[in-house]
């Protein structure tokens, strides 16, 4: 089984990705979190990824396709795609790869928040600089403020959390992602669940939606 998230971010995609990967036993499969990595690693990709993602931008779709060939090259158990693909261009290169290697989509879910809430949350969220661990310090503050509960390293505002640049990412996001609703809503994997819910209730959600499917 292979899975597309899609919503705006700071709509709980990874949140939701993280726990449904457990569930299912699927691998995780965050671009925004290679591509991080990528960064703190310093590789040549990292480094020209870097200044595209602080400014909000999107990383260009060459990069993040010959990144994802490379990283998920031999993988055959199923993917949980969270941050991917975030343009026409990227679903139809994924149609093509997945083509050749006779591996198809069995579910596009739809993360749904208004816009006002998502800017809310990206402003008030922190993450863990060791283990990656999502926190808000409105509605999911940790037990001590600036540490993470699960690894005791500190939290950060990631460099595209910062005020001026979520703006930024909330058009990108209507300009280049939203389109991906109709490309996928017309192909029959699609469902949508209210991602205004607390994370428990979400995934619970869309465990749901997805074993309704036929
Ligand atoms: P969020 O969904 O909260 O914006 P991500 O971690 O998914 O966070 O993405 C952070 C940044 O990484 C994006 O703003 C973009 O610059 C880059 N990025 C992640 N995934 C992609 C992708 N599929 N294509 C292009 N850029 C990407
Ligand atoms: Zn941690």
């Amino acid at each position: 089984m292979n899975i597309i998230l899609l919503g705006y971010p700071g709509s709980g995609k990874g949140t939701l990705a993280k726990d449904l990967s457990k569930s299912l036993d699927m691998i995780h499969v965050s671009t925004g979190d290679i591509l991080r990595d990528e960064m703190a690693k310093k590789t040549p990709l990292g480094l020209e990824a870097s200044s595209y993602m602080a400014g909000g931008r999107l990383v260009p779709d060459r990069l993040v396709m010959d990144m994802l060939k490379v990283r998920l090259g031999a993988e055959t158990r199923g993917l949980l795609f969270d941050g991917f693909p975030r343009t026409v261009a990227q679903a139809e290169a994924l149609d093509a790869w997945f083509g050749t290697r006779g591996q198809e989509i069995d579910s596009v879910v739809f993360l749904n928040v208004a816009e006002a809430v998502v800017m809310a949350r990206l402003g008030s969220r922190r993450t863990c600089t060791g283990c990656g661990k999502i926190y808000n310090v409105i509605s999911n503050a940790p037990a001590k403020e600036g540490v993470c509960d699960a690894c005791g390293k500190p939290l950060m505002t990631r460099e595209d959390d910062k005020t001026e640049v979520i703006a930024r990412r909330i058009q990108v996001y209507k300009d280049q992602t939203e389109p991906l609703l109709a490309y996928y809503r017309s192909s029959g994997t699609f469902v949508e669940a209210d991602g205004g819910k607390t994370p428990d209730a979400v995934t619970k959600d869309v465990l749901t939606l997805l074993h309704a499917k036929p």
